[in-house]
């Protein structure tokens, strides 16, 4: 096992130990880190106090990730020379912003997926956060302050938080050096995003695709939009080799949208097999697949 693991305590501020905990552990990542740890073989780091796993995708691009939360959600940490990017906030069980504080020196922006609860958890403790200039997100939003309604958020506890940017669907973003492009996906929610790299062949995609169920039957969720997202992502961004995933494992191949587009396919055609199961008191439809499975109505 190649992974090397440090313990920093929980808070991370301003204490003397703290400071010095914190330096050593970045130094031990630096100096005890492999070299040219490959794309796709994340090296685990086990931080604070062991809540959040902080995995290294490359040397710029990082995920954060909470196995211990039902959902086993991830976050990722995108580097440029010039700042960064926090895609998703986490589920808020624990902050997220120190651990990201940690991992970067870079100013960073936090800029939600979507803002379904599990996401936004801790974008309240940022200064700066982004978000895609869509009509959804405006009629959220008044002086910039961004209030999730139940049916956007699915929880009401949601808070509302600060927006310092918009940015306009498929504008391309220069963080340093690293070029990214947010799009709109709609179909697991109206006002999913996905961030492109291409560059690398990223798609950073949120809840769209993940190795798990994937709902396509909340308040705003669309099949028809769905299907159409996929095939849009696969037909404009051919460079896209990994797929970073808002859930389970951090990624998945290109070959999982390839999948989707047929899955969505045989749902909205009514001739993939399925089964009725249970999901929180309701009855729904799952659809299996090889790598993920489908819940629908
Ligand atoms: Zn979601």
């Amino acid at each position: 096992m190649n992974a090397t693991v440090v313990t920093a305590t929980r808070r991370a501020n301003r204490s003397l130990a703290t400071i010095l905990v914190t330096a050593a552990a970045a130094l031990a990542v630096c100096v005890l880190l492999p070299p040219g740890v490959a794309a796709q073989q994340p090296v685990t780091i086990s931080a604070t106090d062991g809540y959040f796993d902080v995995s290294r995708i490359d040397a710029d691009t990082w995920a954060i990730s909470e196995p211990q939360y039902w959902q086993k959600n991830n976050s990722f940490i995108i580097k440029g020379q010039v700042r960064t990017i926090l895609f998703d906030t986490g589920s808020g069980t624990r902050d997220i912003k120190h651990i990201a504080d940690n991992v970067t020196r870079k100013p960073t922006t936090a800029l939600p997926s979507h803002v379904h609860y599990d996401h936004i958890g801790s974008v309240a403790s940022f200064d700066e956060v982004a978000m895609i200039d869509l009509p959804v997100n405006r009629e959220h939003t008044a002086d910039n302050r961004y209030t999730p309604s139940l049916a956007m958020s699915l929880s009401p506890a949601a808070s509302s938080f600060m927006v310092t940017e918009w940015w306009r669907p498929g504008e391309k973003i220069d963080i340093g050096g690293r070029v990214l492009e947010a799009v709109w996906i709609p179909g697991h929610s109206p006002d999913s995003i996905a961030v492109i790299d291409r560059a690398r062949g990223y798609a950073f995609i949120g809840d769209f695709l993940y190795a798990g169920e994937l709902y396509t039957f909340l308040p705003g969720a669309d099949l028809a939009a769905y299907l159409e997202s996929t095939k849009r992502l696969l037909a404009d961004y051919p460079e896209v080799k990994t797929l970073l995933c808002g859930h389970m494992d951090t990624t998945m191949p290109r070959q999982a949208l390839v999948d989707l587009q047929e899955a969505l396919t045989g749902v909205l055609e009514q001739r993939a097999p399925s089964q009725r199961v249970w999901w929180l008191g309701g009855l729904v439809r799952k659809y299996p697949g090889r790598s993920f499975s489908i819940l629908a109505w």
